[in-house]
């Protein structure tokens, strides 16, 4: 089904209270059998971690990723951690981590007691830089952490060969990228296993909910193993391992069903939301930077991203102060790893450092009105050029 255009308000007092009204830099879209799936849990119920709607999601999930398996979980960070823990990540171990990312894809290889090496950004991608990930290979690294920021993918091949090179895991945190991919192919089947995330906030949401979908069997097996607590699968009640309680209920479950129903159609309207802020931002291209998408990528727009050129002599939080005033909320891009108590650094990561200090992130979300984006760009404009 193609998606509808941009909604458009339909009556006067309608259109005056959308005219003022605070837009969110992010917004569920709950317009499909969500409340039906939900409903349906309640009356039968299957509420808790058992149920129809688990499997039903894994599968849509498994499908739409072109992967054999989905394991869901019940938060993108649990789903991180997990798949660490099923790769063997230890004590000592080194795990390779962009510096400009959400704190989950660092904490995870915390939890594991294993030592996250920050690496800087690409310029044009905002991902981690395929060279400075080669340089940071010691004995000790057993992992690759390639996030696909704000919902561009990561420029996987350079990653893959130098995983294969010294024989290390790829493990793509896909928390913001459904549906993007890289050279034709989904991310989620990229690596030896990706991690998603389906926070309110998300292209997807279940309220908290998470995913690790993977093509091997045997690190399927183990996945499923220690989120269920590591009960042996075939006598119940005995434990080899210690395992976790990361199981996503039915009820997210449910709600994540009726998202994937309609994935196509959530993907697509951020698609316009994005392109109709490239068109109507390039008359502002002597003030701020405009996302870039590579021409192997297919981008999913989780968050559109802008930065401010150097013309621009308001600070980054004056200019988001301006835009809060007109009742648009923004956001700063991710503060890099190394500038935060957990993971203080000295040394510097410049182009993470840049994009963190001028980079914004607009209203992007699936009901978004022509005239949200409207307001956004003229708010933007009178607040980079006086
Ligand atoms: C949202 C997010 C996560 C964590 O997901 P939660 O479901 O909030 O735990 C991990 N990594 C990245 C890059 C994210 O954006």
């Amino acid at each position: 089904m193609a998606a509808k255009p941009l909604g458009e308000p339909e009556t006067k007092q309608e259109q005056e209270q959308l005219l003022s009204a605070r837009i969110p830099v992010a917004a569920p879209v709950l317009d499909g059998r969500e409340a039906e799936y939900v409903a349906e849990c309640i009356e039968t119920e299957w509420i808790s971690s058992n149920g129809r709607f688990i499997s039903a999601f894994e599968s849509a999930f498994a499908e739409f990723c072109g992967v054999k398996h989905a394991i869901a979980v019940n938060n993108g960070t649990t789903a991180l951690h997990l798949a660490l823990v099923a790769l063997g990540i230890e004590a000592g171990d080194e795990v390779i981590v962009p510096t400009l990312t959400y704190i989950a894809s660092a904490n995870c290889v915390r939890y594991c007691n294993a030592v996250p090496v920050l690496v800087d950004s690409d310029r044009q991608t905002m991902n981690m830089d395929p060279a400075k990930v080669a340089a940071a290979v010691t004995p000790k690294t057993k992992a690759i952490i390639p996030v696909h920021l704000y919902g561009h993918p990561v420029d996987m091949d350079p990653l893959r060969e130098i995983a294969d090179k010294h024989g290390l895991f790829l493990v793509e945190d896909a928390a913001e990228a459904i549906g993007a991919s890289y050279k034709d192919k989904r991310v989620g089947g990229l690596g030896h296993c990706a991690t998603f995330s389906f926070f309110g906030n998300k292209i997807i949401t279940t309220g908290e909910g998470g995913m690790v979908t993977t093509d091997d069997d045997e690190l399927a097996a183990k996945l499923r193993l220690f989120k269920g607590q590591g009960m042996d699968p075939n006598r119940r009640y005995w434990f080899n391992v210690v395992g976790y309680n990361y199981r996503m209920t039915n009820v997210a479950a449910a709600i994540g069903l009726a998202q994937m129903e309609r994935v196509d159609q959530h993907l697509s309207r951020r698609a316009q939301v994005a392109s109709a802020y490239n068109a109507k931002l390039s008359a502002l291209a002597d003030f701020i930077e405009l996302p870039v998408t590579a021409n192997w990528a297919t981008h999913s727009h989780w968050m559109y991203v802008i930065t401010l050129k150097d013309s621009v002599a308001k600070s980054r939080d004056a200019v988001m102060a301006a835009l809060d005033k007109e009742n648009i909320e923004t956001r700063p891009v991710f503060y890099p790893m190394h500038h935060m108590p957990p993971y203080q650094e000295d040394r510097t990561y410049p182009i993470a450092e840049h994009l963190s200090a001028r980079g914004i992130n607009l209203p992007t979300h699936g009901r978004m009105t022509e005239r949200d984006i409207d307001r956004v760009v003229d708010a933007l404009r009178r607040a980079v050029i006086d």
